[in-house]
């Protein structure tokens, strides 16, 4: 069993914040910011396509209860962000699908590294090629 259904089996001790049959929401070990939450499902996937749909909701709808709970907290929250690592290269390094969620706060010293490079706007032409691939691949899905 991964560490993560560890926890939701109730094996090994986390900081739980919301429990119900199909998710689970606790506090991270390593926080970004104090309230640093992880949302799971219960039922083990390594991806967000590996999951059930419906599964897949429910954690945005926990999601969105531990984001209302985190801005009504006493905690330093001015915003939330939510991060969901998907693969090795994404920066995932637990395999059981997880949302995070922590606070943000002027000043908080957490920032994303975007190079350059990156923020340069493509033309028209790049981005409708760029659609047309994800549409064409949508169009093979069942
Ligand atoms: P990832 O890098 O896969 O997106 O995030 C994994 C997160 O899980 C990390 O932020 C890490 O601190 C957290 N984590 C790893 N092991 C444990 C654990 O045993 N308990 C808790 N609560 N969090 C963990
Ligand atoms: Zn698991």
């Amino acid at each position: 069993m991964c560490i993560f259904c560890r926890i939701a089996a109730g094996e090994l001790p986390a900081s739980v914040v919301y429990e119900d049959e199909h998710a689970m929401a606790f506090l991270d070990i390593q926080p970004i910011n104090p309230g640093h939450v992880l949302v799971i499902p219960k039922k083990h996937a390594k991806l967000l396509v590996d999951l059930p749909p419906e599964d897949a909701g429910h954690m945005m709808r926990v999601a969105q209860i531990v984001d209302r709970a985190l801005r009504a907290s006493e905690l330093r929250c001015e915003g939330v962000n939510l991060f969901l690592a998907d693969g090795r290269v994404a920066g995932q390094d637990v395999d059981h699908v997880h949302l995070h969620i922590f606070p943000r706060y002027d000043d908080d010293g957490f920032s994303l590294h975007i190079d350059e490079e990156m923020r340069k706007p493509p033309g028209r032409a790049q981005l409708d090629e760029s659609a047309k691939m994800i549409v064409d691949a949508m169009d093979g899905l069942e």
